[in-house]
């Protein structure tokens, strides 16, 4: 496992909102942030079939251009009775206007009267070197897919999923319960944990 050395650290990624959340968790570690919006990057086409392949994708396309250690992440809900899907798919399933009702409504169609109700969200941070070296950081909450939706907090399928040990959904937990054991949380200290130290 190669280690993070620099002082600096590029967050490859034109979201102004997880570019903040990202720097607010590492901030401990890395003295200054950059993020692809600052140096005008480009925002690769993500080509991938998996969830880390996009993520490589993502950190290593910002790091050679920039020549800095970039941190990228690609995240999503996977439901076993649909094949894994959205998956990968999970922000293109609400389509253009981002509308996640019509994205959460569309896994309760596909599950149809399907048993087997369970799910997780899967987040892959990758960290991408110059030269081309990737270190991967995976978490994952398992759960169950609960129709119909519940609660307001959180964004995208939060209000259908409910994990497991809860008997509330993501959008019903404050976020302070929600960040301590997300999918983002358990990546995110495997990567301080595994590399930062
Ligand atoms: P991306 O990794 O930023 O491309 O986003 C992946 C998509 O996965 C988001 O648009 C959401 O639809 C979904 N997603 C990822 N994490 C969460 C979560 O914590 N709650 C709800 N939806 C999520």
């Amino acid at each position: 496992m190669r280690s993070f050395q620099s002082d600096e650290l590029l967050i490859a990624t034109h979201n102004k909102g997880k570019a903040k959340e990202i720097a607010a968790l590492l901030r401990q570690y890395v003295r200054k942030f950059y993020t692809s919006a600052d140096l005008g990057l480009p925002e690769p086409e993500e080509t991938g079939v998996t969830f880390a392949q996009n993520a490589k994708i993502k950190a290593l396309s910002a790091a050679r251009i920039s020549n800095k250690v970039a941190l990228s992440d690609d995240s999503g809900l996977v439901v076993n009775s649909l094949g894994g899907a959205p998956g990968i798919y999970s922000a293109r399933w609400a389509g253009e206007n981002r509308d996640f009702s019509k994205a959460m409504l569309k896994v309760h169609e596909s599950l149809a009267d399907s048993l087997d109700r369970s799910a997780y969200f899967v987040c892959v941070l990758a960290l991408g070197w110059p030269d081309g070296h990737t270190e991967f950081f995976e978490g994952r909450v398992d759960g169950t897919i609960v129709w119909p939706m519940r609660g307001n907090n959180g964004f995208g399928y939060d209000p259908i999923f409910q994990p497991d040990g809860y008997d509330i959904t993501f959008g019903e937990m404050s976020p302070e319960d929600k960040h301590k054991i997300s999918h983002r949380a358990v990546a995110f200290d495997r990567l301080v944990r595994e590399s930062l130290r």
